[in-house]
């Protein structure tokens, strides 16, 4: 068993749970009321789960595992370990990203949980999916031979209209439990959406560069502290890059030496 599956295993999902954003009272009461079910098939959870998906559905996910792009975070061909670019890399490099991770590939039963989070509101999956965000960016060195002082996750922001619309930011929600487990500082004021956008999920490629374009600024004196170090953008879902491109380069022209990208699935 791959070290991702077993953070779904029931032992450590216990302890995140108790890092749930519920208080314990509250929640075992809900449980009590609403049995927690799979977020993917419906069914149940088991007693001592992992709180988001049953047993049967973890297994499912199509973790990204030892053979991937280190500029995009994509799967690579089987048995190609760590390349420094995959084919849709060569062809259109990321700009203004240096070097990404992802978890696993945007589809079910990943991707019911990242969706419950944006769109139902609910917050069951938020401690496994930061959990396993942590785990990768430890796994791909990502933080290696950087200063702990000159780092911070900074999760991709919403406008806040966007923001009143939802009543809570998943990709910031993820960043700050994300950064507990790894010990370092979540950048909150950095980076500003300037205008609300249309959904990305809609468009095509040249019409989700073009939705984005310049949608995003980045606060040049916060970024001095970055002047030296490395901002790691965290977003729950990384498809064509078009929003990590930008955020990456509103921090870039701000001053933050280099941008990195750690993304929960790769769509
Ligand atoms: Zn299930
Ligand atoms: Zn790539």
């Amino acid at each position: 068993m791959n070290v991702y599956a077993a953070i779904l295993e029931p032992a450590l999902a216990q302890r995140s749970r108790t890092r749930a954003l519920t208080s314990g009272v509250f929640e075992s009461a809900a449980g009590l009321l609403y049995p927690p079910h799979c977020m993917a098939c419906g069914l149940p959870l088991e007693v001592h789960g992992n709180g988001a998906i049953c047993g049967a559905c973890a297994g499912k996910v199509l973790w990204v595992g030892a053979d991937r792009c280190r500029r995009c975070g994509e799967r690579a061909g089987a048995g190609r370990g760590s390349v420094e670019a995959c084919p849709a890399c060569e062809r259109r490099p990321p700009v203004f990203v240096a070097q990404s991770c992802a978890v696993a590939q945007y589809d079910d039963p990943l991707r019911a949980l990242i969706l419950g989070l944006k769109f139902s509101g609910s917050l069951q999956a938020l401690p496994l999916l930061a959990r396993l965000l942590a785990q990768r960016v430890h796994d791909t060195q990502m933080l290696e031979g950087l200063d702990a002082k000159q780092t911070a996750l900074v999760p991709v922001p919403m406008h806040r209209r966007e923001f009143a619309a939802r009543g809570f930011n998943q990709a910031e929600e993820v960043a700050r439990l994300a950064a507990k487990h790894l010990g370092i500082r979540v950048e909150t004021g950095l980076l500003r959406k300037l205008r609300p956008t249309r959904p990305q999920a809609t468009l095509g490629a040249d019409a989700r560069r073009e939705n984005l374009r310049d949608a995003f600024a980045a606060d040049a004196k916060k970024a001095a502290r970055y002047a030296q170090g490395c901002a790691i953008l965290v977003d729950d879902v990384m498809t064509t890059g078009s929003t990590a491109g930008e955020c990456a380069k509103a921090l870039r022209a701000a001053g933050v030496q280099e941008v990195r990208g750690a993304f929960v699935a790769r769509g």
